[in-house]
């Protein structure tokens, strides 16, 4: 027998049954988790080759209350907190195997949160119900000429004599091909110079008219697109928050979008990681299994290191928000930049385990190609480094 070129290593950090401080709670899996298993990963592939979102699933989500969770009682949901509703979520993600679905979901959870913390009565009837029943809903701050100022919006709203009429166009915005509703952000021009306002659109009302589903690099299984509006009609009811204050609220619906990139990529990349394990258990070179050369355990441990950092950050964020924190927008930012440039050495070291396999197209190209998108969707990585910074001055003192 060949005497193996590297002594054999202990391999049981990877079989550590301890939680760590990240996973400070069990997780169960969840009926979520199953579901995605089930119904979601098999599904995936099929959807990613159509470019579509998967409307089935999405709509069974929906009946096994995904989006009830975090509302409370009088609203329609069953209760439980923002926590609650980012751990359903990260259950699908830990199953599904498919992140542009996931970040379909993450679009609908903002607005879902946006509408129960910042929302009036007409939001709470009319608007709400629907998409905790399987509507989709949306977030459009891009446009044409850019996204990273969200206020330099072109999109202007005027009062009406008994509401609002709205216009301009919006691009690149996640669940666009598909959605009911959509928060929008534009401005009011006769409010002077604080006008930022942030609005509530029916997107089956005259003068709405949709792009065509965007091709992209990546996350092909969540749609995206232009908006335009054309003078489409609002209710009076329809600003969400109050008239100039848009900026305000948007950040805190943002920065929950934000920790949730962070916690549905560390659960997203749970499986990888067992699989990338398995696999180089497997494979063998130089009389060994790679899992016993030293710089392929460096490619794993980075994986699980970005795991729990992610999951950490973004925990640490969504309670920050629950809690009001001055700091939680700055929690967020770390959360979904840790979270996505680690998807990004994540998916890369996953591909280089597998050596040539793992640059054949299928489900480890995927990965690379779907990390990258994650890089810009959400706000770009130096937008979220700004943030931070930004954060951390304005809650400096000497
Ligand atoms: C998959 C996907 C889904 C998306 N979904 C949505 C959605 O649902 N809703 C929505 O509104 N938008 C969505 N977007 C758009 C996304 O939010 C924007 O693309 C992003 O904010 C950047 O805007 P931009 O592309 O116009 O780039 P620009 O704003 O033009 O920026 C170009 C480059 O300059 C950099 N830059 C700009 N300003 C600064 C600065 N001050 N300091 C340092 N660097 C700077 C940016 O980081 C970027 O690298 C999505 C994008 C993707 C890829």
């Amino acid at each position: 027998m060949t005497a193996p070129a590297v002594a054999p290593v202990d391999h049981s950090p990877f079989r550590e049954p301890s939680p760590s401080p990240a996973q400070d709670t069990p997780r169960p899996s969840s009926v979520f988790t199953e579901f995605a298993r089930t119904h979601i990963a098999p599904r995936a592939e099929a959807a990613y080759r159509a470019e579509i979102l998967d409307r089935l699933s999405w709509q069974r989500l929906a009946d096994l209350g995904l989006w009830r969770t975090g509302v409370p009682e009088r609203l329609g949901g069953t209760g439980g907190t923002w926590r609650d509703l980012a751990e359903r979520i990260a259950d699908v993600a830990r199953a599904a195997d498919d992140l542009g679905f996931v970040l379909s979901l993450i679009a609908h959870a903002g607005l879902v949160r946006a509408l129960v913390e910042h929302g009036n009565a007409y939001h709470h009837t009319t608007v709400l119900p629907p998409l905790l029943q399987g509507a989709v809903g949306a977030t459009a701050l891009t446009e044409p000429h850019g996204g990273s100022d969200v206020a330099r919006t072109r999109t202007t709203g005027e009062r009406t004599a008994d509401g609002w009429r709205l216009s301009g166009t919006k691009d690149h915005i996640t669940n666009a091909p598909v959605a009911d509703r959509a928060l929008v952000l534009g401005r009011v021009p006769e409010l002077g110079r604080r006008d930022i306002t942030l609005f509530l659109v029916n997107l089956h009302s005259p003068g709405v008219r949709r792009g065509r589903p965007e091709e992209l690099l990546g996350l092909r299984t969540s749609p995206t697109g232009a908006l335009h509006l054309d003078g489409v009609l609002l209710h009076r009811d329809a600003v969400l928050g109050l008239p100039g204050e848009g900026l305000r609220t948007l950040y805190d619906v943002i920065s929950f979008d934000r920790a949730l990139y962070g916690l549905v990529i560390a659960a997203f990349l749970e499986p990888q990681l067992e699989r990338t394990v398995a696999f180089a258990r497997r494979r063998e070179a130089f009389g060994t299994p790679i899992l016993d050369h030293q710089y392929v355990q460096g490619r794993i441990t980075d994986i699980r290191v970005t795991v729990e950092v992610a999951r950490a950050t973004a925990l640490a964020g969504i309670d920050a928000l629950v809690a009001r924190d001055a700091e939680a927008s700055l929690r967020c930012s770390v959360a979904k930049l840790v979270g996505s440039e680690g998807l990004v050495e994540a998916a890369q070291n996953l591909m280089c385990i597998q050596g040539h396999a793992g640059f054949m197209r299928g489900p480890l190209t995927r990965i690379v190609q779907d990390a990258l998108g994650t890089l810009i969707a959400g706000g770009t990585s130096e937008m979220q480094r700004k943030n931070i910074l930004n954060q951390m001055l304005a809650h400096h003192t000497d």
